[in-house]
């Protein structure tokens, strides 16, 4: 068992739940009715009589009808009920008292009660139930104590109270648990049962205090440190309350039961510490019932509502809160025999005061006393309510069968037929549940409270907007105005100015002409000047001033014409200026233009030109691949052209096999070739190359060659040699040349204008072979020509080959075997023509030491010319000498037997055998030939 304090059952809420106590209200009337039930007899609606007798009471009195009062009162008149309880005979009685009878019979279907005085005269006592030793606690609940319940689960206040000498079972009636048998449950552990069943845990509560009152003293059985309790009666309505006890909600049986039971155990630990025994104490349990009836949809309508559900749900809600008592009175034997068991005086007293003010109260209200001495004791004053009070009241008493005991009986029933006659006047216990409403209210309020904060915040904010927008509009009205104002304030002004003006102009022509007049006057009338102003005839002066006026105002009207004329002029002028101005400006634009246009004319035409020239030299080259290509054959020299041409067009990219010939030449046509020449002598070093090319393209076609010549292209061609320090251009045009120079009557031409000496320096500061090969085919060209023998020699042509054989390329070695045969040819047709005996030249140039050199040279084209050439040379006799001792005789002694070309080995075969020189010398050396 928990300790006192601690104790919890799952609800436990402490001292701090209190029993909310509000005033009763008269309203929702109620029948009592119900209030009986399975008791087959009611409470009369008056007591029975005192007049009856103590002895006897009557029974007429106590079978009436129930005795409700008319469903329309306020209150229902409830007598106190009385039950009267016979504790079967103990062991001790069975043993003592065997021979004895039973100092009570009990006519229980009576519900009468004999006391017997002896064995003859008996006493009989009506109760509203007699409970004989064989009653079932079930019966028991249900006759005493049920209609209290259900009373108070209506709303009304309740009391079940047993009264009885010690040991005669009014714990036994009360507080039995029941743990071991149920059946023996008392009406505590029952009436919890019953409210508990009947309300709802949701809606409803019901919450206990557990008290002791022992010498005067307020003890809680649920918290030992509140031994205290002070009682608090509320002074307008008399409504008793004890503030200071624990209150315990129950939510279920089972707690209830062990907070019984530590009640119990705690009362027993309280009397062992005060030396005494429970039945010199009273056990008060107080349960409290709070139970809605009414309004408890209302209650729980949602708290989102309107303005209208909060008209609806401001009714609050209806609950009934009933009260039941339970008492376990100290036994009653105390009154009496206090005292006389060892017992203090004070606490004699002090029992004796509560159980004595309690008889006395009741026996006042039984007498319908005018003063009922309830504030005598605690206990009356705890129980105002129950007796004479609001409650309904339910009283047990309980007596033993010995007639030991007969004293204490009888005081116990005379005590129960008092309290049959105590009338209380029930009243409901309903009232409004404030709480759960301004619960509810509140959080009405709030939302209310909080959606006013929101419109008042909207309306805040758009007052401020309206403020600002009508402020916006006042200044600017105020702008507005004073914009207005001042202009007319300007315009007044002005206005006023020119007034001023006019009226001062005026004043001044007035004075004038006043002055005029003046003069006028005094100049006409001679005879006057003696007259003052005034006298003046006034209408003269009128007139001439009208007239004067008149005048001045034509004067003014032409000035004006004349002025806006100037104007008009003036204006015409600046705009004829700024238009002249504006057609300069456009003027030196459009020469600039001009100019510009003109320069990108040129430009273009150069560009136009060189495109033209490089297509013409890649036609020309394609042309002149395919026709290498269709005669190819050594020793040819156009060949070597070609080929120089090829590789010049290789160092320029793109396609030249494809190039049409036709197009070319029709291009070539268009351009002209005098254009072509003109651009030899470019500035631009890219175009002379170009153009160089070009020419020599189109001279290594027979068909140009004249043509090219007669343009001035070889003299062209010749200065370029002399002027350009051009390699490429050396070549290209040292290339031309030796194209033109296969032509006779330009072999002429080229040696009349220095060609020999230019081809001699070329070929003396060359150092590309292909260059040397150029100038070395143009001088073998021009050795081929028999009238130019002797100036070609003169001019150092001969030596000029010689030195190109320092560069040892083939191809340049081919050239100059070529020019030395051609020339060897032409020396040779000369002498046979005999228009030649001398020596011949290439030898005494020094050329036979290279010839025997190179007779037997790899290269095949080098080795046929040489082999001409010995051949031609051998034919001469003159040469012969020169030949054997330069080592030229063992060559043609080999040619003439191993050279693959029968004609070669034929001819020097028969100049051998037709020089005597040779023939003598071969002899003298032993050689058959
Ligand atoms: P009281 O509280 O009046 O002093 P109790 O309730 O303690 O008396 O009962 C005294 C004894 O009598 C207990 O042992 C109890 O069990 C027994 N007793 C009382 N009433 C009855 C009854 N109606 N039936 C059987 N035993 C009873
Ligand atoms: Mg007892």
């Amino acid at each position: 068992m928990a300790t006192s304090g601690s104790y919890r059952n799952g609800n436990y809420k402490g001292g701090a739940l209190k029993f909310d106590r509000t005033l009763s209200l008269n309203s929702s009337l109620k029948s009592a009715s119900s209030s009986t039930t399975s008791s087959s007899s009611s409470v009369k609606s008056k007591p029975p009589s005192t007049a009856s007798g103590l002895r006897r009471s009557s029974p007429a009195a106590l079978g009436g009808s129930t005795g409700a009062a008319s469903k329309d009162d306020s209150s229902v008149q409830g007598r106190v009920r009385v039950a009267v309880r016979l504790r079967p005979r103990n062991a001790e009685e069975l043993v003592a008292d065997a021979d004895f009878a039973d100092c009570v019979e009990l006519q229980p279907e009576l519900k009468r009660l004999k006391l017997r005085k002896n064995n003859w005269d008996s006493d009989t006592y009506e109760f509203d139930e007699v409970l004989t030793e064989f009653a079932s606690q079930k019966r028991v609940y249900e006759v005493v104590a049920k209609p209290v319940v259900e009373s108070v689960l209506e709303g009304y206040n309740g009391t079940v109270m047993a009264y009885g000498q010690t040991g005669t079972g009014k714990t036994y009636t009360l507080g039995r648990l029941g743990d071991e048998d149920t059946a023996a449950r008392g009406i505590m552990v029952r009436a919890m049962e019953d409210i508990l069943a009947d309300i709802s845990l949701e809606f409803d509560s019901v919450s206990v205090s557990y008290l002791q009152l022992y010498m005067e003293t307020i003890q809680d059985l649920l918290d030992a440190a509140n031994d205290n309790i002070s009682i608090l009666e509320e002074p307008k309505t008399g409504e008793v309350s004890v503030p200071g006890a624990t209150v315990v909600e129950i939510r279920d049986q089972q707690s209830f039961i062990e907070l019984l039971r530590f009640g119990e155990a705690h009362r027993f630990a309280a009397n062992t510490k005060l030396n005494t025994e429970s039945s010199r104490s009273h056990a008060i349990l107080m349960v409290y019932v709070k139970k809605s009836v009414k309004g408890r949809d209302s209650s729980l309508s949602n708290e989102n509502g309107t303005n209208s559900h909060i008209v609806k749900n401001s009714k609050p809600p209806i609950v009934r809160k009933g009260k039941l008592v339970v008492v376990d009175l100290a036994g009653s034997e105390r009154i009496d025999k206090s005292g006389s068991e060892g017992h203090t005086l004070e606490e004699a007293k002090s029992i004796n005061l509560s159980l004595s003010a309690l008889g006395k109260c009741i026996n006042a209200l039984a007498e319908n006393s005018i003063h009922v001495p309830v504030r005598d004791s605690k206990l009356t004053r705890l129980l105002r309510d129950s007796f004479g009070g609001t409650a309904r009241t339910s009283l047990v008493v309980t007596i033993g069968p010995s007639p030991r005991h007969r004293g204490e009986t009888t005081s116990t029933i005379m005590f129960g037929q008092r309290a049959m006659k105590v009338e209380n006047m029930l009243k409901i216990k309903e009232e409004f549940d404030y709480k759960s409403l301004s619960r509810r209210l509140d959080i009405q309020l709030d939302k209310l409270i909080a959606e006013h904060e929101r419109q008042q915040k909207a309306f805040q904010d758009e007052i401020e907007r309206i403020t600002k927008e009508a402020q916006q509009r006042i200044s600017q009205a105020e702008n507005n105005y004073g914009d207005a104002l001042e202009k007319e304030r300007l315009k007044y002004q002005k206005d006023y100015m020119e007034s001023i003006k006019k009226l001062e102009e005026q004043f001044m022509i007035n004075q004038r002409k006043h002055g005029n007049e003046k003069l006028n006057i005094a100049g006409r009338n001679g005879s006057l000047d003696k007259m003052s102003s005034e006298q003046v005839p006034s209408a003269v002066a009128v007139e001439e001033l009208a007239e004067v006026k008149k005048l001045l105002q034509t004067e003014a009207l032409l000035r004006k014409a004349a002025e806006e004329e100037i104007n008009n002029l003036k204006s015409e002028l600046s705009r004829s200026k700024r238009s002249e101005e504006a057609g300069n400006a456009e003027i030196i634009k459009l020469r600039k233009m001009l100019e510009d246009e003109v320069h990108q004319k040129e430009k273009l035409e150069k560009e136009i030109a060189l495109l033209q020239s490089q297509l013409f030299q890649l036609s020309f080259e394609a042309d002149e691949t395919r026709r290498q290509l269709d005669r190819e054959g050594p020793g040819k020299f156009t060949s070597g052209v070609d080929s120089l041409m090829s590789q010049v067009s290789h160092l320029r990219s793109g396609d030249n096999g494809t190039e049409d010939k036709a197009s070319m030449v029709k291009l070539f046509e268009q351009v002209g070739l005098q254009k072509i020449l003109s651009l030899l002598e470019s500035d631009d070093a890219d175009v002379r190359i170009h153009a160089v090319k070009v020419v020599a393209n189109l001279a290594a076609e027979e068909a140009n060659q004249q043509k090219i010549v007669e343009v001035g292209g070889l003299t062209s061609l010749l200065m370029l040699l002399r002027s350009s320090d051009d390699e490429t251009v050396h070549r290209v045009a040292a290339g031309a040349i030796a194209n033109l120079a296969m032509n006779e009557t330009n072999q002429e031409l080229i040696m009349d204008q220095g060609g020999i000496s230019l081809l001699s320096m070329t070929a003396a500061n060359a150092e590309d072979p292909q260059t040397l090969r150029m100038v070395a085919g143009a001088i073998a060209n021009l050795c081929g020509n028999d009238k130019l023998q002797m100036k070609l020699r003169a001019e150092g042509g001969i030596k000029a080959l010689l030195g190109m054989v320092r560069c040892g390329h083939p191809d340049v070695l081919a050239q100059v075997a070529r020019g030395i045969a051609n020339f060897a040819k032409c020396e040779s047709r000369a002498s046979t023509q005999g228009t030649k005996s001398r020596k011949s030249l290439l030898i005494e140039d020094g050329a036979l030491a290279w010839i025997v050199q190179n007779a037997n040279n790899e290269a095949s084209p080098i080795r046929r010319h040489i082999e001409l050439a010995l051949c031609h040379l051998a034919q001469h006799e003159v040469n012969a000498k020169d030949m054997i001792s330069g080592g030229a005789l063992w060559e043609l002694v080999r040619i003439s037997r191993d050279c693959s070309r029968e004609d070669i080995r034929t001819l020097a075969h028969r100049t051998l055998t037709s020089s005597p020189t040779f023939l003598s010398e071969l002899r003298r050396l032993r050689i058959d030939y």
